[in-house]
């Protein structure tokens, strides 16, 4: 019978052998070791706790080994795995297991104590197990080497994966991806990968041919790690060094220890490593790809890359937990030419701009991007009514404001739910945050809609300045004015002395901001 694309893909991954997959601080873990335990685990959880087909078996976890243990034996097991966001606290995990009504859950200490209270059997690693709880290792007992998958029979329209969207414009939603949507995830970021490292003038045989060590900077939890990094390296043989939580400095000293040559994550950690100060103390001469996406990367990225790290293949990726991660990328030179577009459709989507009456529109307007291809999830999970909306005709909605130019290349103009609409006209925050970020005082910002009596909406930003650096918000206006139109420069700014609330997904939480600069 068809093995599931993930069963398959984990079986094949063994082959890779003795070579080190998972390295964590002192931990390195092979392919052999880790195909064994994810294979013990699978057979435990049939056995033990008698999952079957279909089930869904959470995991909630921050980025351990355990993590991808306990996924891969989950969809070994013919399971749905439900990896929950680790940042969530106890009553949004508690609706996670609700809305998928799980029947395992695959937890670290820190999130079993949030988790207790659903009464749900649970599996506990990294630390003590709360009352009636098992240890980790303690269900997985003995690991023997002949261990083989558990017998159950999948085909690639099975379900796999509820993945919950990161929650930036409303309550998270559970995308249910299949074993199609998910196999065809390491292809597809392998091809852009390459695609990257060709472009850049480098040789792509060699490039595949080498070793690959990818360092993780973003949470397992969501499509860019689990998809863009793991099943990638698990296809490929490559090595995956994953990080407890984001930290540039430890970054900077993984990057030097396991001479990693990729870094996969969002926009942020890029920049954030190039602005440590102890950034030029390391030796980063392995790095040779720094691929990122998930949130909007301003154009002044590239430019910091070419001076603190050039010669190296940067990408950038756009992709939704929908599109069971990238879609679309930029990279090499098509990403020097144009810094500001997300690239060309990846080799297995078909993308199209439509009007709000669905039509599609002529290259270079402006509307509403659409994604057709095998990467497009099924619907999501318990949610008719937004899986009509999102899913017409075939064509998944994205939500993005979008053009395509005259080649095909696609730019992302802003979230249709983050546009500014001052008297009618429409501001692009995205835009407004582009402009601002050549200011170089400038670390972060974000720009939004402020209600206004007369014009409906009026431009705000809220921004961070760089450490030593100072200015004021007619300087910062008046540095806009030669960059963008009148009508879309802020007219109030705040100045922030914290971070900028960002989700682990990069994004920034505009709605937070919003209540925080405006009451209420
Ligand atoms: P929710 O759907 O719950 O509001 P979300 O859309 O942020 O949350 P994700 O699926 O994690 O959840 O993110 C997908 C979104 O991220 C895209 O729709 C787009 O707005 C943004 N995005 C992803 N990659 C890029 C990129 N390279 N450039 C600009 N925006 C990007
Ligand atoms: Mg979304």
């Amino acid at each position: 019978h068809a093995p599931g694309h993930f069963r398959a893909l984990l079986e094949m991954s063994r082959f890779h052998g003795e070579k080190e997959f998972l390295v964590y601080e002192d931990e390195h873990i092979t392919f052999e070791e880790h195909f064994r335990r994810a294979a013990t685990l699978a057979n435990r959880l049939v056995t033990e706790y008698g999952v079957v087909k279909g089930d869904r078996v959470v995991v909630a976890m921050r980025n351990y080994p355990e993590w991808v243990v306990a996924f891969s034996a989950a969809l070994a097991a013919g399971a749905i795995a439900v990896p929950l966001n680790a940042w969530w606290t106890e009553p949004e995990l508690a609706y996670g297991v609700l809305d998928c009504d799980a029947k395992v859950l695959i937890a670290d200490s820190e999130r079993a104590v949030r988790l207790a209270a659903t009464g749900v059997p649970m599996i506990v690693a990294r630390g003590e197990a709360p009352e009636g709880a098992r240890s980790f290792e303690d269900v997985l007992g003995e690991v023997g080497a002949d261990v083989t998958l558990p017998d159950v029979e999948l085909s690639p329209e099975d379900p796999a994966t509820i993945f919950y969207t990161s929650g930036t414009t409303g309550h998270p939603k559970g995308a249910l991806g299949s074993h199609r949507n998910l196999g065809q995830s390491p292809m597809t970021v392998a091809y852009g990968l390459m695609r990257a490292v060709a472009l850049a003038g480098k040789d792509a045989a060699a490039a595949a041919g080498a070793r690959r060590v990818t360092l993780l900077t973003v949470p397992l939890f969501h499509v860019t790690g689990c998809f863009s990094a793991l099943t990638t390296t698990m296809f490929a043989g490559g090595g995956l060094v994953l990080m407890y939580k984001w930290d540039p400095e430890q970054a900077l000293r993984l990057i030097e220890r396991e001479r990693v040559t990729t870094m996969i994550g969002v926009p942020t950690n890029a920049w954030q490593l190039m602005s440590h100060p102890d950034f030029g103390k390391y030796d980063l001469s392995s790095l040779t790809t720094l691929g990122y996406g998930g949130a909007p990367a301003p154009p002044k990225l590239l430019e910091r890359i070419g001076e603190n790290l050039p010669d190296r293949a940067a990408s950038n990726g756009y992709g939704m937990t929908e599109t069971t991660g990238l879609a679309v990328g930029n990279g090499g030179p098509d990403y020097q030419a144009r810094p500001d577009s997300i690239g060309l459709p990846t080799a297995v989507v078909d993308v199209r701009v439509v009007a709000p009456t669905g039509e599609e529109l002529p290259r270079g307007e402006v509307g509403e991007l659409c994604v057709r291809g095998p990467n497009v999830i099924m619907r999501y999970w318990n949610k008719p009514e937004p899986t009509a909306q999102t899913f017409v005709d075939g064509w998944l909605h994205t939500g993005d404001l979008a053009k395509i130019d005259e080649d095909g290349f696609v730019y992302i103009v802003d979230r249709a739910k983050d546009m500014v609409i001052r008297a009618g006209e429409n501001v692009y925050c995205a835009e407004v945050e582009a402009a601002m970020f050549e200011h170089p005082a400038i670390d972060d910002a974000a720009v939004i809609g402020i209600p206004h009596d007369e014009l409906g909406e009026e431009v705000g930003a809220v921004v961070r300045l760089k450490p030593g650096t100072s200015t004021t918000a007619e300087e910062l206006q008046s540095f806009l004015v030669e960059r963008i139109a009148k009508f879309k420069i802020p007219a109030h700014v705040w100045f922030r002395e914290a971070e900028l609330p960002r989700n682990p997904g990069g994004k920034i939480l505009k709605t937070h901001l919003r209540r925080e600069v405006l009451g209420g």
